[in-house]
């Protein structure tokens, strides 16, 4: 093996927020494994999401690191709306009355949803606060809806509302998400995540729209509604990436599904190939702390265990004290889970794909190779990304390195686990390329003379065709010079 070995294969998310929208902190995430940057536009102005990514660009061809921008809309979230004073406090058994409205005018508690009413019914469950507060339907009244608080607590303005067990009528985009989405495709950003996906129309509803605006970029799921759970296989056939959104999961679905929700998400998306991120309160103790619970390094491991593609931090790395500490804290948890020797070989759930298209028996072939002859890397030649991704989808032991000559294509392989994308020339002549690649790679430290690649690639290569080709390439002293 080289002596820079690729790790962690796990990638890292980060959100950005006011503790990392600055360069310096965005060179030290970067600097401390931050693979992917999210944009949170639940918050913040367009014009601070836009130095982000200026920075974040700029920042990438200096460090030659690729980061992939992914935009998370904040879908049909209902949040509370402006309240007298900033909060009220709500106790057990107090009776309250919930209106549309984005401002406090009297007594009753404003809330952004105009369905509301006609939405809910009697009996039903309102969550508060990320769950911290709870009431009961206990009547309905024209547009106004009266409750009775279960678990009371200080309610403050623009606070999020869950209505678990209420089939809301409200459209999967909002104007707002429609406002963001163009905002985000004139940025070019690499990924847009969809939050309270609820069924795979709500997917391709997005997808049309990003049609519209003349562009493909992948969209990533968010699973956080009990519909998501139970639609999970159709919502991965049309999704690019999925993530496991366990804060609203758990709101909507109860506490204690989470744990098991996440390995049926994470297995689902898996077995259709398309990358899986594992996100909130991975490593929530460290907004305030230097150290990490016991519970959260066993958190993080089982996203390991599970063999995700990613784990993301939330206020972590967007409102905690130290965002770059948190994310070498991370990294060193992701790096010592994988070289535990703890994971199962050949997991069996990575190796039920049958398809006898060309490029797929490529690569699960190449899999086998690299595995077997213990390979310092499977390189992949590709020019959209699909072949390392369905490389990547196996979860081999091998390392994978991705070659593409667009840079756009390197991005987004950012999110894959196990994946190292270089951009490239693109190479026209096979036998050239061979040696071209095997230089590349050993000038990034990714091999030395003597070790053994396994190369995919398509020919003739000028003519880019699909892939076709496996070649076992041992790196020769002409490589290294
Ligand atoms: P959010 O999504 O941070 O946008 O709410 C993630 C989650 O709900 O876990
Ligand atoms: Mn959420």
């Amino acid at each position: 093996m080289a002596d820079a070995p690729i790790s962690p294969r796990t990638k890292i998310v980060c959100t950005l927020g006011p503790a990392s929208s600055n360069r310096e902190m965005i060179s030290a995430l970067m600097d401390a494994g931050m693979n992917v940057a999210r944009l949170n536009f639940s918050h913040g102005e367009h014009s601070t999401h836009a130095q982000n990514i200026a920075i974040i660009r700029e920042l990438s061809r200096e460090k030659n690191k690729p980061v992939a921008i992914l935009q998370d809309l904040q879908g049909p979230k209902i949040r509370v709306g402006k309240l007298r004073g900033g909060s009220t406090t709500l106790t057990k058994g107090q009776q309250i009355t919930l209106v549309f409205g984005l401002e406090q005018t009297d007594d009753n508690i404003p809330i952004d949803y105009r369905e509301l009413a006609s939405d809910t019914h009697v009996g039903a469950k309102i969550l508060l606060d990320d769950g911290l507060l709870g009431m009961t339907v206990v009547g309905i009244r024209d547009s106004m809806v009266d409750c009775q608080v279960v678990h009371g607590g200080l309610l403050k303005s623009r606070k999020g509302v869950n209505f678990p067990d209420s089939n809301l009528s409200i459209p999967s985009t909002t104007e707002k998400d429609t406002r963001d989405l163009l905002f985000g495709v004139s940025q070019g950003v690499d990924y847009v995540a969809l939050s309270f996906v609820r069924t795979a129309a709500d997917v391709l509803k997005l997808k049309q729209m990003l049609r519209a605006l003349g562009s493909d970029i992948p969209v990533v799921s968010k699973i956080e509604m009990l519909s998501a759970v139970e639609n999970i296989e159709d919502i991965c056939k049309v999704s690019d990436a999925i993530m496991v959104a366990r804060g609203d999961l758990g709101v909507e679905c109860g506490f204690a599904n989470v744990s098991a929700y996440q390995k049926r998400i994470v297995r689902a998306a898996r077995s259709h190939g398309k990358p899986v991120i594992v996100a909130t309160q991975m490593l929530d103790s460290m907004i305030e702390n230097h150290v990490p619970t016991k519970a959260e390094i066993s958190d993080v491991a089982n996203a390991v265990f599970d063999l995700a593609d990613a784990t993301m931090l939330s206020g972590e790395s967007a409102s905690g004290r130290h965002p770059s500490h948190v994310v070498n804290t991370m990294r060193d948890i992701l790096s010592r889970v994988e070289e535990s020797g703890m994971l199962l070989p050949g997991d069996e759930n990575a190796r039920i794909f049958t398809s006898t298209a060309t490029p797929e028996v490529v690569a699960r072939t190449a899999v086998e190779l690299g595995d077997t002859c213990r390979a310092s890397a499977i390189v992949c030649l590709t020019l959209t990304g699909n072949i390392a991704r369905t490389v990547a989808k196996y979860r081999p032991q091998t390392p994978v390195i991705a070659l593409s000559p667009r840079p756009d294509v390197v991005r987004k392989l950012s999110l894959v686990r196990g994946v190292v994308g270089l951009q490239n020339t693109m190479f026209f002549d096979t036998d050239g390329a061979l040696h071209e690649i095997a230089k590349a790679i050993v000038k990034r430290g990714l091999a030395r003379e003597g070790d053994l690649l396994v190369i995919t690639g398509g020919i003739p290569l000028a003519s880019m065709q699909p892939t076709n080709l496996i070649k076992l390439h041992r790196v020769s002293k002409e490589d290294v010079l």
